[in-house]
């Protein structure tokens, strides 16, 4: 059975390129009917941060993405939070120290401050606690048995370290990189348990994958350095036959190609980078922050992840347009990309355009009413009405709220007429065709867009005219603006008594 993870750390707001990694994992687990868990991985007691979590869960729901297992769902494996699992990593570090493959550190901070300023002093690129400097320090491979065993008997402060080998290949296949090969001389020996007894990331990360029979492990590249690090850990605790295989994705760069696109861009490159608003503090002043969300800003969920999904994977096809089983049907890991994928606010803004105006009007309609209810405006209008202006202002809409904006020519008069165009195409001529064309309205029999026009059209004709040289006079006696949806269509949700005293207001 496959079963992927997300495991996300409670340090703040999930960002997009989460959610994407939460994405693909869902949509490999829906693919090929296996389980989607959601393990919160908040060892890292000092970046804690409160509602993190809540948020983690409310912007997956959001997303349409549905957990199998997780610290909601519960499960087999419960509890899904690290910080309760606590008692269960021990054992597996023991366990590494009595085969010969970590060791304790007793090292104090001022120590290893001290070693990695002699590194640097000799030149040494990235001063590491490795095969070769460990020689030095103060730990279980270099200090007497006996004193070993003092110092842990008398509550010295301690980390367990991973006894990285100096000269080795370690090598795995990445799903989506193939294969990656790494010299262990350039891994350091990296604590798994720290002096407080909280296993770390990559120690609690492998147990549980280990515990949970994870499958596959899908995240994003930040975590490609980690992972030979993980294969060894692997083969160290006995479980590399059952070890999940890896596939790390892509980048997400920032619109202009310039760079990994951060939690802090959002804002000032004027797009959120976050599916929900979060109410958060100022690191450094306190001060209460918001970051802009994709809810709040008027996103479909739908298109949200259509788009998201779309960042570093392709159906190879022209389609673009996927419902969330669609993406279930067409995805594969073997198509998401090994580049890095540009965020592209366009693409975006399209992709709600589209979803958008494929809802169905009685739908629109709804957003429009609550829209203008807020503005204080009364929608209590003959049935059908509310949907007749939805379905027609939609093709002028990219959010919901384009939908109030477009639709308030229905609900005022027009307070002013574009001057420009009353310049241009405002004579005694027009005015003299568009009073006929008040006249001739209350009688209208047929008060359909077309047989408006066809009035329209035999009115204008009997002045002389062409209705080409009445048109733009005609939408801004109507509404003021020289742009907007269909005039004819306007004009019949209007009705002719309305129109005709919207004309009568303009010609007078
Ligand atoms: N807790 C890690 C994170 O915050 C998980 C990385 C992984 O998936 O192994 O992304």
């Amino acid at each position: 059975e496959v079963r992927v993870r997300f495991a996300p750390s409670p340090t703040g707001p999930l960002h997009i390129g989460g959610v994407r990694t939460a994405l693909y994992n869902y949509l490999l687990a829906r693919k090929l009917g296996g389980k989607m868990l959601l393990r919160i991985e908040d060892t890292d007691q000092n970046r804690f941060v409160p509602g993190a979590e809540q948020y983690i869960m409310d912007s997956l729901r959001w997303c349409g993405i549905e957990i199998d297992e997780g610290v909601e769902q519960g499960g087999p494996h419960a509890p899904y939070r690290q910080s309760e699992r606590k008692p269960m990593y021990r054992q597996y570090a023991d366990q590494l120290i009595r085969d010969g493959y970590a060791y304790y550190a007793f090292d104090t901070p001022e120590e290893l401050d001290a070693m990695r300023a002699r590194l640097t002093a000799a030149k040494v690129a990235s001063p590491q606690y490795n095969s070769i400097t460990r020689a030095q320090m103060r730990n279980s491979l270099t200090l007497p048995e006996e004193e070993v065993k003092q110092l842990l008997e008398s509550g010295a402060p301690y980390v367990i370290r991973l006894k990285v080998p100096r000269k080795e290949e370690i090598r795995f296949n990445d799903l989506i990189r193939g294969w990656v090969v790494v010299h262990s001389s350039s891994i350091d020996d990296k604590v798994l348990m720290k002096s407080d007894g909280m296993p770390t990331y990559h120690l609690a990360n492998i147990v549980d994958d280990h515990l949970m029979e994870i499958t596959h492990v899908i995240r994003g590249e930040e975590w490609l350095p980690s992972a030979p690090l993980h294969v060894l850990l692997y083969r160290y605790l006995g479980w590399e036959s059952t070890m999940p295989q890896f596939a790390h994705l892509p980048l997400l760069l920032k619109p202009d190609g310039t760079g990994k696109l951060s939690k802090r861009d959002g804002d000032k490159l004027g797009f959120p980078v976050f599916p929900l608003e979060f109410h958060g503090k100022d690191a450094e002043t306190g001060e209460p922050t918001v970051s802009s969300g994709y809810r709040e800003s008027g996103y479909l969920p739908e298109a949200f992840v259509n788009f998201l999904a779309f960042l570093g994977w392709n159906p190879g096809t022209t389609q673009e347009i996927f419902s969330m089983q669609e993406l279930i049907d067409a995805f594969s890991i073997e198509r998401v990309s090994k580049s890095p994928a540009r965020f592209d606010q366009n693409k975006v803004r399209w992709y709600n355009e589209q979803y958008l105006r494929a809802k169905p009007d009685s739908e629109l309609a709804q957003y429009l009413r609550d829209a203008l209810q807020q503005q204080g405006i009364s929608t209590d209008l003959p049935a059908g009405q509310l949907e007749q202006i939805a379905g027609l202002v939609k093709e002028r809409a990219t959010f919901p709220a384009d939908l109030a904006r477009e639709a308030q020519l229905f609900f005022h008069r027009p307070a002013s007429y574009d001057e420009q165009i009353i310049s241009k195409k405002w004579n005694a001529q027009v005015a003299t065709a568009l009073t006929a064309f008040a006249e001739a309205l209350p009688a209208a029999q047929d008060t359909t867009p077309d047989g408006i026009k066809a009035l329209l059209t035999q009115v204008v004709e009997g002045q002389g005219m062409k209705l080409g040289q009445v048109l733009q006079a005609l939408r801004v006696a109507v509404t003021g603006a020289g742009a907007g949806p269909d005039l004819m269509h306007i004009m019949s949700i209007l009705g002719p008594q309305e129109t005709a005293e919207r004309l009568r207001a303009a010609v007078a």
